[in-house]
């Protein structure tokens, strides 16, 4: 393995595997890069940035193309959802650092006056960041945006799930970023376990909670700080006031994009009784607008990431009572979008983060059982919430603890650079996006200078009567 390469290793290469899972020497020279202060430059950040726009704009096509292979992505999808995104966050990054960077002056007690005080936001070093397949581009860039923002080197590890995303990162990032600062590790199970095994200045990870898990014990080991973007079942309430083919419209584009495989993609609908049938048809109704009657032969609808995700899949429709679809081939990769009524809640479609085209509706008697069925669920990485009543509205977000609320809507809160994105429990801990991910690869600094001027020995022992009264006085 040279550790004079951006990309340090492949998948493929099998015959290195038993030799070569040691990335020391790798995050050695990434450090040491750190340490020579170069990152911390204003300059430096802002020409990674522009580095990595330049990437996106000039292998639109090849970016394109590996995500057709990976997930059968179609074009636009792709562009709305990995590469826009991607060129929006870069941008509104480069426009913001120089603010971001500066220290935030704070008041100063008495006590401690003369003297100044400030918050000096630093970068942490090294990160290692762990990407998804589900948005393979994306969920790699992304944390690195925002990791080159806070002025660190970066491993990237993105997911070998997603080959072909995984090969074009490896192979484009050393071509347009700085090789001293950054490095792509190409990879599953073994060399992610042989990076966590190292002293990084921090783990960025994405995925599912068991890895979650593995990721955090390893962080224990030299006390190395995490942030985990999990998963989890994002419930769906339908409230009876509402605009019954919006609504559908809005759940459909939620929840099949991407094939369903969205870790904020709408899991399962809690549905009001009294417009049950109307919003079924509704449903139904959307999916055959935005998808056609054959969504198979449908250039907007992708695919399955692998045949053993598409039988995970399978399994849960086993003894469900299918409304609409339910068509799979496993060989294609391919499962329809489907709608399954009143499944058990110990079913397996109720206990699984379901990650596909399957949508559960649950038809329920009212809007307090709609709400202890969530609250019952560990904390979900997104809740939505069509009603157009305030006092639900508000009923909602005052009970229903999760990473993200979207109401009358699904997933559109993303779109948002101001809004911090992440979980909370088992969906997730920390948070990224515009200032956040800032925030999430800094150490905020507590800076207090002080003069030699006015120089007060009240605080000096021996603390005779006086002082102590004076003293105690203003500190208390
Ligand atoms: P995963 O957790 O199996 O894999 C993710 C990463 O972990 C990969 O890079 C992989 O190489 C690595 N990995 C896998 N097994 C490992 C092991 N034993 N030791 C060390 N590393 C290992 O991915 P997944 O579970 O299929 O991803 C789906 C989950 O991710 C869903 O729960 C979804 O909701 C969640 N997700 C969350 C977000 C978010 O932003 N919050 C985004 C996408 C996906």
């Amino acid at each position: 393995m040279s550790s004079n390469s951006v990309v340090e290793n492949s998948a493929d290469q099998d015959v290195e595997r038993s030799v070569s899972f040691d990335y020391s020497e790798l995050l050695n020279r990434l450090d040491s890069f750190f340490h020579s202060q170069h990152t911390r430059t204003l300059e430096w950040r802002k020409a990674q940035l522009k580095q990595l726009l330049i990437l996106i704009n000039e292998n639109e096509q090849a970016l394109f193309d590996a995500l057709q292979a990976d997930l059968g992505k179609c074009k636009q999808e792709a562009y709305v959802t990995e590469l826009a995104y991607l060129k929006s966050d870069i941008k509104h990054q480069m426009a913001s650092v120089k603010k971001w960077m500066r220290p935030v002056k704070k008041s100063t007690p008495l006590v401690a006056q003369p003297a100044k005080s400030y918050i000096y936001p630093e970068p942490l070093g090294t990160v290692l960041i762990i990407g998804a397949w589900n948005y393979p581009i994306q969920l790699t860039l992304s944390p690195l945006i925002a990791a080159i923002s806070a002025g660190n080197c970066a491993v990237l590890k993105p997911s070998e799930l997603a080959q072909q995303s995984s090969a074009l990162i490896a192979k484009l990032l050393p071509q347009y970023l700085d090789e001293n600062a950054f490095a792509v590790v190409e990879g599953g199970k073994d060399e992610t376990s042989a990076l966590l095994s190292l002293p990084f200045s921090k783990f960025f990870y994405t995925g599912g909670e068991q890895v979650g898990k593995i990721v955090m014990r390893a962080a224990s080991e030299h006390l190395t700080p995490v942030t985990l973007e999990l998963g989890g079942k994002s419930p769906c309430v339908v409230d009876s006031q509402i605009d019954i083919e919006i609504a559908a419209n809005r759940i459909v584009w939620g929840k099949f994009m991407n094939v369903g495989q969205t870790c904020i993609a709408p899991d399962y609908v809690l549905l009001a009784q009294d417009i049950a049938d109307d919003f079924i048809d509704a449903l139904k109704h959307a999916i055959e607008k935005q998808y056609g009657k054959s969504p198979k032969d449908q250039e907007e609808y992708g695919r399955i990431i692998n045949q053993r995700h598409c039988q995970r899949l399978a399994s849960y429709l086993d003894g469900q009572d299918v409304i609409l679809g339910g068509q799979i081939d496993i060989q294609e990769k391919y499962i329809s979008p489907t709608l399954v009524l009143n499944p058990n809640e110990n079913d397996l479609i109720m206990q699984e983060e379901i990650f596909g085209p399957l949508l559960p509706i649950i038809v329920m008697p009212s809007r307090e059982a709609m709400l202890t069925f969530i609250n019952k669920r560990p904390h979900p990485l997104a809740a939505y919430l069509f009603s157009k009543d305030e006092a639900f509205q508000s009923q909602f977000l005052e009970q229903v603890s999760c990473g993200s609320v979207c109401i009358n809507d699904s997933s559109m809160f993303m779109l948002n650079h101001e809004l911090p994105f992440g979980g909370v429990g088992t969906s997730g801990m920390g948070r990224y996006h515009g200032k956040f991910g800032f925030d999430t690869f800094s150490h905020e600094k507590t800076v207090m200078k002080r003069s030699f001027a006015l120089e007060n020995t009240l605080r000096y022992a021996p603390f005779t009567a006086f002082k102590k009264m004076i003293l105690n006085r203003f500190i208390g």
